[in-house]
């Protein structure tokens, strides 16, 4: 029997990693919100490599951080070691990486949601999603493709029903999920958890589309039963790394990770047992990871490949379970027990967990718009890895803005859309609600264009505003925003008014300083480009320069020796901002809009971008349509019909 149990703003289908976020962030804004789980043990449970961030992902949990979310505070709690990646490349690439204590990272973030005011978080499997008709008076003058249903509420097994006008699915891996180990498969949840076997069928009653993916992970090993010296210690880095800006702790207990490969024995043990794949037997139906992909499947897509590596990754502090990065697999337990034998320090090894593929149901992001709400159904949000990606950190970048665009959405207020230009968080969903995905999507740095400009040691500068403006950012993070700010535009406006003469003085002091003499009269902003230069050395030679904080001192250091390339980004932008600013009105007929190809008609019916610039990311859509389009939509303007 159903009974209403209670009534909110938003509810929050999932706890993981989006799912905390959206709740959170909607909490935060004010809204009487509901967070539902199948397991309170397992909030934001990492169920594949205990580690948070890396190369782009550490730009989303900075940016996530810089909106007011909660990923990176929890992270510099909860993590056991820290790596600056890629520090011998660019600014753009750089990206902090670190090993999580997994069961300390959730239980953190378990408290946190435990202890938010507005938030509610009940262990409760929901079956249902419920809807009602848009009342004619909202129907947007009944436009041919605005949305005629909207969320109300949510059915629980047990019968109870809850209702709220929002609702932000982030189900992850659970929609009808199964799990493959070899020939042995049953329906469920990532660590031994149970399925969410009905939701699928009423969201595809909704007339959801709905997509299968698959991704997998390695087995865990008792460390007590590896030789370490086998294999290349892995420490962190010396130098306290923090993901929240903030965060100040200068101290953490690290704990190393260690390197080793895989090998000629492996790789054999690998191919007679192919036949027994489930991803190449078929018993895999789902879509993989490409860039995540299992040992069987390294084996088949690179056969000239003498070794792969492996990194040996502890679990947590208070544990011996270790992850063996880069063996995801889903073979029968004979064979893994097998290659694990034959790889060095791991002879001997005894599995605590078992490698195993797991098959979910997602739904198609292109039925999203770019404010991640579904276009057929008002007030219904979806965010993770329920939208096609895969990832922790994509997961917390589109739960951030589900649960902001949820909580603008009951208060009336316009969605938050970070463009491509703004944010790694952009391009994502941009990617996801554009283009769509056919296999899990993961972020990569070469994913965004503008990548100069969206570094993770600047998230902050171009973030912290935007979560401020709509009430997320905390009096305590703006204030401290406004230091830095404060502090790099006068390091700033120093260097640029302080102006060297080529004096012999001038030239012994930078000599010592270590910096190739001048010889003609430079400001010391314009020696900062120099790539041999840096603050502290300019200081040496120009003691009237303040100290200045590392986070001030990197900005000024990049800003200026970048300053070109920047420069030429922001031209990108602005040309390209002038496509984005051409917005396209939602009813528009593009049956009825002439020359365009069918193909592009086609896709832009499906997809209906908000703007030009969408349209012209729209794979199928040419630069030729979109001239045609503009040229149409000047043609109604001028008729006074269309588009200003
Ligand atoms: C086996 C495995 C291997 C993975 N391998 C990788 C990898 O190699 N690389 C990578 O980047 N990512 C990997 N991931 C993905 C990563 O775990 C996810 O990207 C991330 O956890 C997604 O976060 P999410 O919040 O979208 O969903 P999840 O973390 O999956 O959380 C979903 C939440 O929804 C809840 N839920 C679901 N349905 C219902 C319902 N009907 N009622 C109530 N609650 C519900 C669950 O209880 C859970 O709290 C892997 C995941 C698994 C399971």
């Amino acid at each position: 029997m159903q009974f209403t149990a209670g009534t909110y703003d938003v509810i929050v289908i999932g706890a993981g990693h989006a799912g905390v976020e959206a709740a959170l962030a909607a909490a935060r804004l004010g809204c009487r919100t509901l967070l539902a789980t199948l397991s309170m043990d397992n909030i934001a449970l990492m169920p594949c490599n205990p580690s948070v961030g890396g190369p782009a992902k550490g730009h989303l949990v900075r940016e996530v951080d810089a909106l007011g979310g909660e990923m990176g505070v929890n992270a510099d709690k909860t993590c056991i070691q820290f790596r600056m990646l890629n520090t011998g490349k660019g600014p753009a690439v750089h990206a902090l990486r670190a090993q999580a204590d997994k069961k300390l990272y959730q239980f953190t973030m378990k408290e946190t949601c435990e202890n938010t005011e507005n938030l509610d978080v009940k262990q409760i499997l929901i079956t249902d999603l419920l809807l009602e008709d848009v009342p004619a008076s909202e129907a947007a003058g009944g436009a041919e493709n605005a949305p005629k249903k909207r969320a109300c509420g949510v059915v629980v097994e047990t019968g109870e029903v809850y209702l709220a006008p929002a609702i932000v699915m982030a189900t992850g891996t659970y929609l009808k999920g199964r799990i493959i180990i070899g020939e042995h498969t049953y329906s469920g949840g990532p660590n031994g958890q149970r399925p969410a076997m009905k939701f699928s069928d009423s969201l595809a009653a909704a007339g959801i589309r709905l997509m299968r993916f698959k991704t997998g992970t390695p087995a865990r090993v008792d460390a007590r039963t590896l030789d370490y010296d086998k294999m290349q210690l892995q420490p962190g880095d010396d130098e306290a790394r923090n993901f929240s800006f903030m965060s100040d702790i200068t101290t953490r207990e690290q704990v190393p990770c260690y390197l080793t490969y895989t090998n000629e024995a492996t790789h054999k043990i690998l191919r007679d047992n192919m036949d027994r794949a489930p991803m190449a037997n078929g018993i895999i139906e789902g879509v993989g990871p490409r860039y995540c992909p299992s040992i069987e499947t390294k084996i088949l897509r690179f056969p000239d490949k003498d070794r792969h590596q492996l990194f040996l990754e502890p679990e947590g502090l208070h544990t011996n379970e270790v992850y063996v990065q880069g063996m995801s697999t889903s073979m029968p337990m004979d064979v893994q027990l097998a290659f694990l034998h034959t790889i060095p320090g791991l002879e001997h090894c005894h599995v605590m967990r078992a490698g195993y593929a797991i098959e979910y149901d997602c739904i198609d992001p292109t039925q999203l718009k770019p404010s991640l709400e579904f276009k057929a159904v008002r007030g219904f949000f979806s965010a993770g890895q329920a939208n096609g990606t895969s990832g922790y950190e994509e997961a917390a970048a589109q739960g951030i803005i589900a649960g902001i665009n949820a909580a603008q959405f009951i208060k009336g207020e316009a969605p938050v859309v970070l463009r491509r230009s703004d944010a790694y968080i952009g391009v994502l969903i941009d990617d996801l609600v554009t283009k769509g995905t056919h296999e899990p999507y993961r972020m990569m740095t070469s994913r965004a264009e503008y990548r100069l400009l969206l570094r993770q040691d600047n998230a902050d500068m171009r973030l912290t505003p935007i979560g401020r403006r709509i009430g997320l950012v905390s009096d305590a993070r703006w204030d401290r925003f406004l230091r830095k700010k404060a502090a790099i535009d006068d390091a700033l406006k120093l260097l640029h008014e302080t102006t060297l003469t080529p004096s012999a003085a001038q030239n012994a002091a930078l000599e010592e300083a270590g910096i190739a003499p001048i010889h003609s009269a430079t400001t010391a902003y314009d020696l900062l480009k120099r790539t041999e230069v840096t603050y502290d050395s300019l200081r040496t030679a120009l003691p009237d320069l303040p100290a200045l904080a590392k986070e001030v001192r990197d900005q000024v250091e990049i800003q200026s020796r970048y300053e070109g390339y920047i420069k030429k980004q922001q031209e990108q932008v602005a040309h390209m901002e002038k496509l984005e600013e051409r917005r396209l009105p939602d009813n528009i007929d593009y049956s009825a809009v002439p020359s365009l190809r069918d193909e592009a008609r086609e896709k832009l019916q499906n997809i209906r971008p908000e703007s030009l610039g969408q349209a012209s990311r729209i794979s199928g859509v040419s630069p030729a349509d979109v001239s045609v389009l503009m040229v149409w939509l000047e043609q109604q303007r001028r008729m006074g019909v269309a588009g200003k």
